[in-house]
């Protein structure tokens, strides 16, 4: 198959572009390495089925010639921060719903029918619910970010009833592994290089949220992929576990090596406004089809920090 991935040279695209290369698929990668990095694609540079294009997609142009002769899109590129929205108000309109509308009618123009989407966990907002399976409702984001998420998944069911378009979309519990650039433990190692003694934690540290590691994240991609035919295929993506903010802190603690270090808690029970501080995602929907992790929560944040600590790609 000839793969066209939006967002490959990022932390789980990246992962991704090597497992398609690995299952013989030929790869192009489209990146504006806004938040991407080369080097994790460097790697892949002279394979003859790799390609990498360097630009955004929000330049309708570009995008709609590189698409063509594709058969199908695996679109992972958009803003990963949640927190960013609070202060740039439309940056996952442009990265989320409008990106992906220029990718959904690009592939329209090249008659290019299937799309891999990376969603969220945060679509469903804040809810009382103990465990959340994908036909919770009504999904009502908290953040900017889930709102670009549930933009981007309403224009692809769209372009599936309107132009036969056939879709898998992942909503992902929190990523973590090699090359990760962003969040908790990348927050928390970055601060106690800074800072030995102390660790500044958001919130009360009692949030409680579901790891995936990245390897189970790129494996669950492919395997709903492979194994779910419907028109519009939608899997929570997550183990059944979850871990505390406090509990990434310890081990963050113990794998650095360090000892006596005070946890200074900003307070409340959220990080951030927009944040959804407590979540169990219900995967029985793709476990059913044989998927599973490989990784409990606590595990998935173990590997990922020695991961980050030791830099490994
Ligand atoms: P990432 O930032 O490492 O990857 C995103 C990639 O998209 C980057 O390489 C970036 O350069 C590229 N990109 C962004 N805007 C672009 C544009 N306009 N044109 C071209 N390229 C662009 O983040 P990630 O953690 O690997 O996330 C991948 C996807 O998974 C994202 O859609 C993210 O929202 C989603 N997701 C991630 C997590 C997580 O925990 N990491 C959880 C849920 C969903």
């Amino acid at each position: 198959m000839n793969v066209f991935l939006t967002g490959g040279a990022g932390f789980i695209g990246s992962h991704l572009a090597d497992a398609l290369l690995a299952q013989g698929h030929t790869v192009t990668v489209y990146d504006n390495l806004s938040s991407g990095q080369e080097r994790f694609i460097a790697h892949n540079l002279k394979n003859k089925s790799f390609t990498f294009i360097n630009a955004d997609l929000l330049d309708q142009t570009t995008l709609t010639t590189a698409l063509q002769g594709h058969d199908a899109v695996f679109h992972l590129a958009a803003n990963p921060h949640v927190r960013l929205g609070e202060t740039h108000t439309n940056l996952d309109l442009q990265q989320g719903i409008i990106a992906t509308y220029n990718v959904l009618d690009a592939m329209r123009q090249h008659q290019i029918t299937k799309i891999i989407f990376s969603s969220s966990s945060v679509v469903y907002g804040e809810t009382t619910e103990p465990s959340l399976p994908e036909t919770y409702g009504p999904t009502l984001p908290i953040s900017l970010y889930g709102a670009g998420k549930l933009g981007a998944e309403g224009l692809i069911s769209a372009y599936c009833g309107t132009f036969d378009f056939q879709a898998w979309m992942y909503r992902f519990a929190n990523v973590v592994g090699a090359r990760g650039t962003h969040g908790v433990i990348v927050d928390f190692i970055a601060k106690l290089n800074a800072n030995p003694h102390e660790l500044e934690i958001l919130g009360d540290g009692r949030q409680e949220k579901p790891y995936l590691y990245v390897s189970d994240c790129v494996q669950g991609i492919l395997f709903g992929f492979t194994h779910a035919t419907d028109t519009m295929n939608l899997f929570n993506l997550s183990s059944d576990t979850t871990t505390t903010v406090t509990r990434i802190a310890e081990m963050v603690v113990e794998e650095m090596g360090l000892s006596n270090v005070k946890f200074k808690y900003t307070g409340g029970k959220r990080g951030w406004k927009g944040d959804v501080p407590r979540f169990l995602l219900d995967a029985t929907k793709i476990k059913n089809l044989g998927w599973n992790t490989t990784y409990s929560s606590d595990e998935a944040v173990r590997h990922a920090i020695r991961d980050v600590l030791d830099a490994k790609l």
